[in-house]
């Protein structure tokens, strides 16, 4: 008889980071003839099917791809519940390795994997996916959305309308901290001139405002100083410089405590999903001054397409509904500045209150 105690029951991460998503569920699929390993996360589909892009990126572990997936889809359940749209939260990912993927064969996979599911979620591009990728997916499932010639939308990028969107925002944010009326003259620094930054820069300058932006990839940099005027500033500097907003378009997580010790801005109004390293930031931000348009609110205008497409309106639709953006920044900053409360805490506390009158009615 062995009398060795069994070794403590470790609380496994994976089992907490679904116990964090009390209306979903996480799906997983290993593709022998890709060899890819392919992750869906449903977060609710309390208002409607769980609509969110798919990423196909590197990730550290498997965990960290989990844990992204997971996070990012009750981001999706949020942004759909404040753009008021009858729709739920999910996210896909796609696991990059060292493995060398035939592309193709790996979002075949991916379209029969999301058309198992249902229609209980539906995907999109995202990092690191394009419409090619998503159009070989839809052949596999009809499941699939934000595309281009589908249903006269003649985009399929959403980028066009996330950026749209961020720009609304903005006109919201300095009206409420500047008390101005339009971006002219107002000086916003860009970190990141990819699909968004660089519509946000045309945007920007076609509006009269001064721009400062920075991105990794020198090219990009150098296409936006050329195309819009764009004052070119060292990646690490972006922090520093003495803007009215400051405006992350890159990554994720760009918003700690170190960082926003450095900013020296009065607005923070970006695309990036998940800006705040973590919930305490917001407060760091209030306690600031800095007046922060909550992510899941101001980048939802490419959820916002991908949603009028599958609903098979139109792309005028799809302007008009833009305006639930600056309502839901009105409501919230008019709240936060009479509640003295961050706003990020407040956009939880709206969608968490919106999430509960559906599960009511
Ligand atoms: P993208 O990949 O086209 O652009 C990101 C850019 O950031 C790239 O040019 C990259 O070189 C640059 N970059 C990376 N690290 C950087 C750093 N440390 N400093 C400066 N630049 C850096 O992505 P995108 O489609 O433009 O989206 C931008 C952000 O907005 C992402 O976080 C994305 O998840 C989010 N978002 C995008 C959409 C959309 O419609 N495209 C919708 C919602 C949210």
């Amino acid at each position: 008889m062995n009398n060795t105690a069994p070794p403590p029951v470790q609380q496994d991460e994976l089992l907490v980071q679904i116990q964090k998503m009390p209306h979903g569920d996480l799906h997983f699929c290993y593709d022998a003839a890709s060899q890819a390993t392919l992750i869906i996360a449903i977060d609710s589909t309390q208002r409607g099917p769980a609509l969110g892009g798919c990423r196909y990126q590197n990730y550290p572990s498997l965990h960290a791809a989990i844990s992204d997936v997971c996070m990012l889809a009750q981001g999706m359940t949020y942004k759909a519940a404040l753009a008021g749209l009858p729709l739920g939260g999910g996210k896909a990912v796609i696991i990059k390795d060292k493995a060398q993927h035939d592309r193709k064969a790996v979002f075949r996979a991916f379209g029969k994997f999301v058309n198992q599911l249902g229609g209980r979620y539906i995907t999109a591009v995202d990092a690191g996916t394009n419409v090619d990728d998503i159009q070989v997916a839809q052949q596999y499932s009809p499941y699939c959305t934000g595309l281009p010639h589908v249903h006269g939308f003649q985009r399929g990028d959403p980028s066009y309308y996330t950026t749209l969107g961020v720009v609304l925002g903005m006109e919201c944010a300095v009206h409420h901290r500047l008390g101005k009326d339009s971006l002219k003259d107002v000086h916003v620094a860009i970190q990141g001139l990819g699909h968004v930054g660089y519509f946000l820069a045309q945007m920007l300058s076609e509006r009269g405002a001064q721009i400062t932006a920075c991105d990794t990839n020198e090219a990009l940099l150098q296409r936006a100083v050329q195309d819009f005027s764009v004052t070119p500033c060292a990646v690490d500097a972006i922090y520093d410089v003495a803007a009215d907003i400051f405006s992350p378009c890159a990554l994720g997580g760009t918003l700690n405590q170190h960082s926003v010790s450095r900013l020296r801005c009065d607005i923070i109004a970006g695309s990036a999903n998940n800006q705040l390293a973590s919930p305490e930031i917001g407060q760091l931000l209030a306690d600031k001054q800095i007046l922060y348009a909550p992510d899941y609110v101001i980048n939802s205008g490419g959820l916002i397409f991908a949603a009028q497409q599958y609903l098979q309106t139109n792309e005028e639709a799809v302007k008009q509904h833009l305006s639930h953006v600056n309502e839901t920044l009105n409501n919230l900053f008019s709240h936060a500045l009479a509640q003295k409360k961050p706003t990020s805490l407040l956009a939880d506390h709206m969608a968490q209150e919106i999430l509960k009158d559906s599960k009511n009615s």
